[in-house]
């Protein structure tokens, strides 16, 4: 589903340049379910925004759903994600003045869907977060757990391949992130990969596979079996990974 290979980026402010990811290797078949750890400042914004095609990268490939995503116009950048790319962020990003059946219904009015069957389509996924009664309610209504899930519900309405989520429990109390992540869960079961950046342990240990940064080099790899150990040990240490 997503390849990356040799993948470079560096930030230039005035004369200095920060080089963020050092030539990253990862390879991510269809279904999966993977956490990419690593400490503040380790590159995991900038890697997820690659990967979202909201950045662009200096060096190296990537392709996605056998597209290969090189040096694209926003036209065609956009396409891409409309198409294939659901996001997921810590802080929602709702449209504070429209309802929550509204903020789902978003990505099919930039498509053109007319508006009775984006807003049904939108009710229909509302109602499989179990929100179909907040329909009409503004995000300054809803808890942040209904928060996130409308923001899932936004983010699976255009039916994407994948799902990208920055720190999609950072702002959440540990039961609602266990609730968030319980849908995730069913999410990625129905078929649609996702890729979550996280800094918590017992979140990270909810997916199939850790991927820790370090200073902008992939520094491990978890899978499977290890995970719900690696990051247990992780925690007792109170290792920062
Ligand atoms: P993380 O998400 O792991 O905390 P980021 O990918 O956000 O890390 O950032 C990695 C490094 O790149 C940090 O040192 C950050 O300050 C820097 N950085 C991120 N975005 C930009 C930008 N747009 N311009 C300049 N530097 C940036
Ligand atoms: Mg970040």
């Amino acid at each position: 589903m997503i390849t990356l290979t040799g993948i470079n980026k560096s930030y230039t402010t005035g004369a200095n340049s920060l080089h963020v990811l050092k030539g990253i290797d990862l390879h991510i078949e269809e279904g999966e379910f993977v956490s990419i750890m690593g400490s503040s400042g380790s590159g995991k914004s900038t890697l997820l925004n690659i990967l979202g095609i909201l950045d662009s990268y200096d060096t190296g490939s990537y392709t996605l759903d056998d597209h290969v995503i090189g040096k694209l116009s926003e036209t065609k950048a956009a396409a891409y994600r409309n198409k294939l790319i659901g996001f997921v962020f810590q802080s929602f990003n709702l449209i504070s003045f429209k309802n929550a059946m509204e903020n789902v219904a978003l990505p099919l009015y930039y498509q053109k869907v007319n508006r009775k069957k984006r807003n049904d389509l939108a009710m229909e996924y509302l109602d499989k977060m179990g929100l179909a009664d907040w329909a009409h309610h503004l995000p300054s209504e809803l808890s942040g757990g209904q928060k996130q899930r409308i923001a899932i519900a936004r983010a699976l309405i255009s039916q994407p391949k994948v799902i990208l989520a920055d720190e999609p429990t950072g702002a959440l109390d540990t039961q609602t992130s266990y609730e968030v992540m319980e849908i995730l869960k069913q999410v990625n079961q129905s078929g649609i990969t996702i890729l979550i950046v996280t800094h918590e342990h017992d979140i990270a240990a909810m997916t199939n596979r850790i991927v820790r940064l370090r200073d902008g080099v992939i520094a491990e790899n978890i899978v499977n079996g290890q995970v719900k150990e690696y990051a247990k040990r992780a925690f007792a240490a109170q290792q920062i990974i």
